[in-house]
């Protein structure tokens, strides 16, 4: 029998109650425009969660988070049942101003399920910002620092020269970072694949390198030494993220190493940090939801870590947008960011997040700032839940 969580400090005069009606969790499979190959999984459709907060006065807030085996542990079925049967019922009749207590409350009731919470964090944060008429990111942070982000873009190409292509093709549309998703091809394919690409873009572009955690000990030093001339603004996740010894190895070599699977929690942020990472990816899913990502961001500061936000491969504009909210909000930003809605062939929300002069602007709108299209939303739900 689950027993409802404890809430302390209940909502003042300044917000009338916003009494939680339903919590709906909503399996979809969103089709990538082109399959996703990253070291251990390739990805073809992006299987998601979407949780849809109704509250008694009709009023509704959305959240989602991707399912990711590799990455958080959370399958499709594993994220509908931590919110259906787990987290839904300790929700519905409370009110969701109260989400400063809600959230803790639903921590201590469902260990791990980074992704579930994220996502009913999310919805919460749209639903109540929703009705205080503001963006979510000023239920946050103290001020925006910034109104745009110019996200990087992916390449992961069986062949340089199809890198090479995808990467101008996106170019003229104002991208100006890539990412080389490595640990896939040989080793000597991927150092060639490093310095042709570098070429081809030239000197100034800021180019890294993520493996997925994919390359063993010997295959990392020899990546990060044959590199070195490629000038990689950084490398992520060489090594499987248990393997802090090895990371220590790494960050003798002087290279900047970026930590992505190996960041669940703010503590560690810090033991990455010990180990000599140089900066870390930070995902609302990995971190269970956008507060905790924001702290983390704040920690990162403090421990003179780079940031890279980003989405999972691949998130719609709902969690995009959120992606975008925190990037707005975090000071050190500087290995760029990771918006994953392009890689989809279709959206779930009216307008998709728009790249305009190679940026996508902070929504304006309410909560989340995007309009769910619930005909979408139905056309690529997953039935065997319903
Ligand atoms: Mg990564």
């Amino acid at each position: 029998m689950l027993e409802r969580p404890q809430i302390k400090g209940k909502s003042t005069a300044a917000h009338p109650p916003l009494p939680i009606r339903r919590v709906d969790a909503i399996p979809v499979a969103l089709p990538l425009k082109s399959p996703m190959k990253m070291s251990g999984i390739t990805i073809t459709t992006a299987e998601n969660v979407l949780v849809r907060i109704e509250a008694a006065d009709g009023s509704v807030g959305w959240g989602e988070a991707a399912s990711a085996p590799t990455m958080t542990g959370d399958t499709l079925g594993g994220l509908v049942a931590a919110v259906r049967d787990h987290l839904a019922p300790l929700l519905v009749g409370q009110d969701a101003h109260d989400r400063p207590a809600l959230v803790p409350a639903l921590r201590r009731a469902l260990i791990g399920n980074t992704g579930a919470h994220s996502s009913v964090e999310m919805a919460l944060l749209d639903l109540t910002c929703r009705a205080s008429k503001m963006r979510l990111i000023d239920a946050v942070a103290p001020r925006p620092l910034r109104t745009q982000v110019k996200p990087m873009w992916l390449l992961g190409n069986a062949t340089p020269e199809q890198d090479i292509a995808e990467a101008r093709d996106r170019e003229r549309e104002g991208f100006h970072f890539f990412k080389l998703k490595i640990g896939v091809k040989s080793l000597a394919d991927e150092i060639a694949t490093a310095f042709a690409v570098r070429e081809a873009l030239g000197t100034k572009m800021p180019l890294c390198a993520d493996a997925n955690g994919g390359l063993t000990l010997a295959n990392a030093k020899r990546y990060i030494e044959r590199t070195r001339a490629a000038k990689l603004a950084f490398i992520e996740q060489p090594l499987p993220p248990d393997d802090l010894a090895g990371l220590k190895t790494l960050a003798r070599m002087k290279r900047p190493i970026g930590i992505d699977e190996g960041i669940h929690s703010l503590a560690d942020v810090t033991a990455n940090a010990r180990a000599g990472a140089a900066g870390v990816s930070l995902k609302l899913i990995k971190l269970g939801g956008f507060i905790t990502a924001y702290d983390a961001a704040k920690l990162c500061r403090k421990l003179r870590l780079k940031i890279n936000v980003a989405a999972k491969i691949a998130e719609s504009s709902i969690a995009t947008a959120a992606a975008v909210q925190l990037a707005c909000a975090v000071p050190n930003v500087d290995w760029g960011v990771s918006l994953t809605h392009f890689y989809l062939a279709d959206d779930i929300v009216k307008a998709p997040l728009p790249i305009r002069d190679g940026a996508v602007s902070l929504p304006s709108r309410p909560g989340l700032g995007v309009e769910i299209d619930e005909a979408a939303v139905e056309r690529f739900r997953v039935k065997w839940h319903s």
